[in-house]
């Protein structure tokens, strides 16, 4: 049986054009790009190629605004301490909303032991921030703000330029984790409004290891890996060139396919919702049509999501997920279904589907048989 690959918020696979551009820097072109020899100005090269591809990607100011660091988790977290200490003159206030990756929420717990406060935005039932109510809890003394573009759990796509216009009505920064959004759908800082934002090379088909931080001109960091003073002194280490130089590939083909391939995943997606929805007490968590383009993502009543990941996978070579990979050692129910109004039980049962360039539509007749036959029999089994 071949296999169906489902799970790309979880990782995705090298695009083989990606790879073909990059391994020239594993194999040959190693230099340092701080040195001034010839090897490290090749590898000089190839690091600024990258950011300037990512610049691109986002529409960023220029290239000098493009941080290379080691994935989002590294990004979130160097933007939202990086931005609340060096700018603690203003307050010892940070705010988030409740469905943000861990990534983003343990940073700012941290920053609780130390004395700050951290403020919790709502989101409604589809996911999105309440921005009256977010009106409400920023203050002055805020210093950053994080709001993600999209969530990698429920897919829901927030209204990030309505965000932007709230957060700098206070004069405060907005960062936004673009984990799930870039590459996937466009990003333009400058047009949506966004100081800092955060971008995997992974989740767009580049090397795992390798993510970026866009930092507007005037916004003011305080690095958290102090060192050597590489990438303007805010993120010291030798630069990866091998993952960066795969990501900025990554980057410059996203940008020229986007548009089209999202068109064909929306048409998959919508087929996958219908189809799937058909199984009694299915559910669609996440907003119904302000969500990513190739993301779905369910809940099924009386089932736990860890048992049909594990059916689907050992039953029918077809490979989903549950939740967040990264929280998936806890047998915790998802906090963002939680904040979206669902019971521990209810959040218990949920099943994310997230489709990838090598995904076909005539997949979908064997994925939703394999979901509705799963759900049957686990049911059956089920003592709820
Ligand atoms: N933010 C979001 C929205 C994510 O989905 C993830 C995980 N892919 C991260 C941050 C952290 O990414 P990484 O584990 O690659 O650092």
């Amino acid at each position: 049986m071949e296999r169906i690959y489902l799970d790309h918020a979880s990782a995705s696979p090298v695009d083989p054009r990606v790879l073909e551009y990059a391994e020239q820097y594993l194999k040959l072109r190693f230099g340092n790009p701080s040195t001034l020899h010839s090897k490290g100005l090749e590898a000089k090269k190839a690091l600024e190629d990258a950011r300037g591809k990512i610049t691109e990607l986002i529409n960023a100011e220029s290239e000098s605004s493009i941080i290379f660091t080691s994935g989002a988790t590294e990004s979130n977290n160097l933007a939202i301490k990086g931005a609340a200490m060096r700018n603690i003159q203003k307050g010892k206030k940070v705010a988030a909303s409740t469905i943000e990756h861990i990534s983003v929420l343990n940073p700012i717990k941290e920053l609780q032991k130390s004395g700050w406060e951290f403020n919790l935005i709502p989101v409604d039932s589809t996911g999105l921030v309440d921005t009256e109510k977010m009106n409400a809890i920023l203050t002055e003394d805020t210093t950053v703000v994080s709001i993600m573009y999209a969530n990698n759990e429920i897919g829901t796509i927030q209204p990030i330029s309505e965000i932007s216009r709230v957060v700098h009505e206070k004069s405060l920064y907005l960062h936004v984790d673009a984990t799930a959004a870039g590459g996937r759908i466009p990003v333009d800082v400058q047009n949506d409004g966004i100081d800092l934002l955060t971008l995997s090379s992974n989740d767009m088909y580049g090397p795992q290891g390798a993510g970026a931080l866009y930092v507007k001109p005037g916004v003011k960091l305080q690095p958290i890996l102090p060192g050597g003073g590489q990438e303007r002194g805010l993120r010291s280490g030798t630069e990866n060139i091998f993952t960066i130089a795969g990501m900025g590939e990554a980057a410059r083909i996203a940008k020229n396919e986007m548009v089209e391939e999202s068109r064909r995943l929306e048409k998959m997606r919508d087929k996958l919702i219908e189809e799937i929805l058909r199984i009694e007490e299915s559910y669609l968590t996440g907003h119904p049509t302000q969500r990513l383009p190739h993301h779905a993502s369910f809940r099924f009543s009386r089932i736990e999501g860890e048992s049909i990941l594990l059916n689907l996978d050992m039953g029918y070579n077809i490979q989903v997920s549950t939740g967040s990979a990264c929280t998936s050692r806890t047998l915790e129910p998802s906090h963002v279904l939680l904040a979206i109004g669902l019971k521990h039980e209810e959040a218990h049962g949920s099943m994310i589907i997230t489709l990838g360039r090598s995904n076909k539509i005539d997949e979908i007749p064997r994925i939703a048989k394999g979901v509705k036959e799963t759900v049957e029999r686990l049911r059956k089994l089920s003592p709820l």
